[in-house]
């Protein structure tokens, strides 16, 4: 399959207010509208971090010009007794209506696991988790995107690990509600990618897309993402095979970096502009 064609502006860009971490979710609003950014993808912190509530940190992103794209997190509705599973579908219902207020048409889903659990089990108990959830997502108009995690997450915080497993838990549970979030940084090995991000497409469940990079030998399993450009993942390819199984949304920049976190915000906002147009 070809490279998608080169990105000509930032209307599709959509960065992650985890991505800027050190900024307030009013801070990052004001820079990417004033370069030029079309979306922004809110994390709970930064929304429940905003002093007039989450409400009122929609309405500032909107205000700024921006589109909200998606909630970022819910899930981890793998537990090891019953309670805990219920405690997660809980707070699950709690971040959808937390979405609705934000305005934001998406929560990403990081699914859950437990040590020592096994992964299939964890699998069943994501799924029932999710079909607990889904009436009340549909009835406040939230989408909820399955988003697989590298597989060095199998054991505590996933067990959703490739993009098949997630088509085939979304394809499952039935409704226009569920789909999968596609993530380079954790699936740029599997090599079925093309076809399940095919077969995903194919059956209207491409709801998301993130991208980064993965750096030769990270120096941390979290944080030490690297800019698209930076690493081995070739993110044209793959998002050339996203858009080609249909998808025009958004292109969301989700960079875990002590190393960035660490520079100056405004600096980094302007080496991932530069990194979008060129190595994506
Ligand atoms: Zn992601």
């Amino acid at each position: 399959m070809n490279t998608a064609s080169p990105i000509k502006d930032l209307s599709r860009l959509c960065p992650h207010t985890i991505t800027t971490k050190p900024w307030p979710l009013a801070k990052a609003a004001q820079a990417y509208s004033a370069a030029g950014i079309g979306g922004i993808t809110v994390w709970r912190d930064a929304a429940q971090a905003h002093p007039d509530g989450i409400a009122a940190a929609g309405k500032l992103c909107r205000d700024s010009g921006l589109q909200i794209v998606s909630y970022v997190r819910g899930g981890f509705f793998a537990a090891a007794d019953g309670a805990g599973r219920q405690a997660a579908i809980d707070d699950n219902l709690k971040i959808i209506d937390e979405a609705a207020e934000l305005g934001a048409p998406l929560i990403v889903l990081v699914c859950g696991a437990v040590p020592g659990q096994a992964l299939g089990e964890s699998r069943k108990q994501i799924t029932d988790g999710i079909a607990a959830v889904l009436p009340h997502a549909a009835e406040r108009g939230i989408r909820l995107g399955i988003e697989p995690l590298h597989p060095m997450y199998a054991d505590s915080r996933s067990a959703v690990n490739t993009i098949g497993q997630a088509n085939d838990i979304a394809i499952a549970l039935d409704s226009t509600h569920v789909g999968v979030t596609v993530d380079v940084f954790h699936v740029w090995w599997d090599d079925r990618l093309g076809s399940e991000i095919q077969r995903c497409g194919e059956v209207g469940k491409l709801f998301s897309f993130h991208i980064c990079d993965w750096r030769d030998r990270p120096e941390d399993m979290l944080n030490d993402r690297g800019l698209m450009g930076e690493g081995c993942i070739d993110v044209p390819r793959i998002r050339g095979w996203v858009e080609s199984a249909g998808f025009r949304g958004f292109n969301e920049v989700e960079i875990f970096s002590n190393r960035y976190w660490a520079m100056d915000q405004d600096e980094f906002l302007a080496r991932i502009v530069e990194a979008y147009r060129t190595k994506s």
